[in-house]
């Protein structure tokens, strides 16, 4: 027989990871709801022409990451490496950007990068994110960034740090871009990638995995902003001060995606590897009116949520959850099977009397009562009912604690 692996790159979320999953995406939608997102699922599979107009050519995920391939008609498919573009493709098809242009979305699911893998980072991997449309006021970054903060305290990861920046406007960011083009040509030994995007996107040098330690001294996109984004990125610290929201400026903070404009941010933890933000995202004005739809300001952010797992292990926050207790339902006579089975849906359905949180396993067939013990030691069982023939005639049941190793008659209406 063949062996079959995992792709590499990807995992099973099993066990109390997948229990972690479940409670951040439950957590997330409670916040989304009381800000007034909505939900939209949109394909995992979008147009790939779609993410390079958007993500941009030259950037790293469009270059060397995405899952690119062609349908049985020769369409030419990708993979979604992120939301925001398939949410803004739907925001426009579904005619939002006029019926609705001020709307706020979320979305959670899984996205594909061809990425190396390392503790956090897979090539499938879940995200969940927040599309604010239709509010170029700074008060919809601010309430973007203080979103994303609250979710991750929601699951009770705290002490994280907030990186913010801002990369300007259509006004002010081509100067900036000169002078890093200056800069850059007198800087020694650029990587390939490094040369030919100096052409093409010089702001993308900043994000290079091999070359941005050779760029500490580079200008910074702060300096060169014009009176409007000045005033812009002050407000929107005046209003995080206001919340209580503790940040950092950080003028080396680009982003890998060309669709930016003004402020973006990255929240981070040292849980996680120094790299990788655990929540990132910002402003994208224009994007919306690129991909063909009506001008409309929007801002966003996403996390991924197999890093934030990873912190919240870290920091112990999976010892809190709270694991139902099992009940395992035994047989001494094969004849009790059926009053054994429709005690096992009873108590399946309404739980026992001290305690309602409870999963249920058994009854099993012919099978000796010995080998139904080892069974719920098995399973970690911590009761098991047993359904023998002299207490049942008297209306009655035996309980083993499986802990204690103790264990008592009681009446099974008692139970
Ligand atoms: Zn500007
Ligand atoms: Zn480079």
């Amino acid at each position: 027989m063949m062996n079959y692996k995992a792709p590499r790159g990807t995992h099973d979320i099993l066990g109390i990871n997948a229990l972690g999953m479940s409670f951040l995406e439950l957590k997330a939608k409670e916040i989304f709801k009381k800000r007034g997102f909505e939900e939209v699922r949109t394909p995992i599979f979008e147009d790939a022409a779609l993410f390079m107009r958007s993500i941009g050519n030259t950037t790293d995920i469009v270059e060397k990451e995405m899952y690119v391939f062609e349908d049985r008609k020769g369409r030419k498919l990708a993979l979604r490496p992120e939301g925001t573009a398939s949410l803004v493709r739907s925001f426009i098809e579904n005619r939002m950007d006029i019926l609705m242009p001020a709307s706020k979305f979320f979305y959670t699911g899984e996205m594909f990068r061809y990425e190396r893998p390392q503790a956090g980072r897979y090539r499938q991997f879940h995200q969940i994110g927040a599309e604010f449309f239709g509010n170029s006021s700074p008060a919809a970054d601010a309430e973007i960034i203080i979103l994303a903060q609250d979710l991750l305290s929601s699951i009770g990861i705290n002490g994280v740090n907030i990186h913010i920046n801002s990369l300007g406007c259509q006004k002010c960011r081509p100067l900036f871009r000169e002078t890093l083009v200056k800069y850059f040509s007198s800087v020694q030994n650029l990587c390939t990638d490094c040369v030919r995007r100096l052409e093409k996107n010089p702001l993308r040098l900043l994000d290079c995995k091999i070359d941005s330690c050779k760029f500490t001294n580079a200008p910074q996109m702060l300096n060169y902003l014009c009176v409007s984004c000045k005033d812009n990125f002050n407000t929107v610290q005046t209003l995080l001060k206001s919340a209580n929201c503790n940040y950092a400026v950080d003028g080396t903070l680009v982003r890998g995606l060309d669709y930016y404009t003004r402020i973006v941010f990255e929240i981070r933890s040292k849980d996680v590897g120094s790299q990788d933000a655990l929540a990132a995202g910002g402003r994208y004005d224009n994007l919306v009116k690129e991909l063909g739809g009506q001008d409309t300001p929007a801002v966003g952010f996403a996390l991924g949520s197999q890093r934030v797992l990873l912190a919240a292990e870290k920091q112990g926050l999976f010892n809190s959850f709270k694991i139902s207790e099992k009940i395992f339902v035994a047989i001494a006579d094969q004849e009790l099977f059926n009053e054994a089975f429709s005690f096992a849906v009873k108590i399946a359905r309404n739980g026992l009397k001290d305690n309602k949180d409870i999963s249920v396993f058994g009854p099993k067939n012919t099978e000796s009562l010995t080998n139904q013990l080892k069974f719920a030691d098995k399973i970690k069982a911590s009761k098991v009912v047993v359904f023998t023939k002299n207490e049942f005639e008297n209306g009655k049941l035996l309980v083993k604690n499986m802990r204690d190793r103790t264990q008592a008659e009681c009446f099974i209406y008692e139970v």
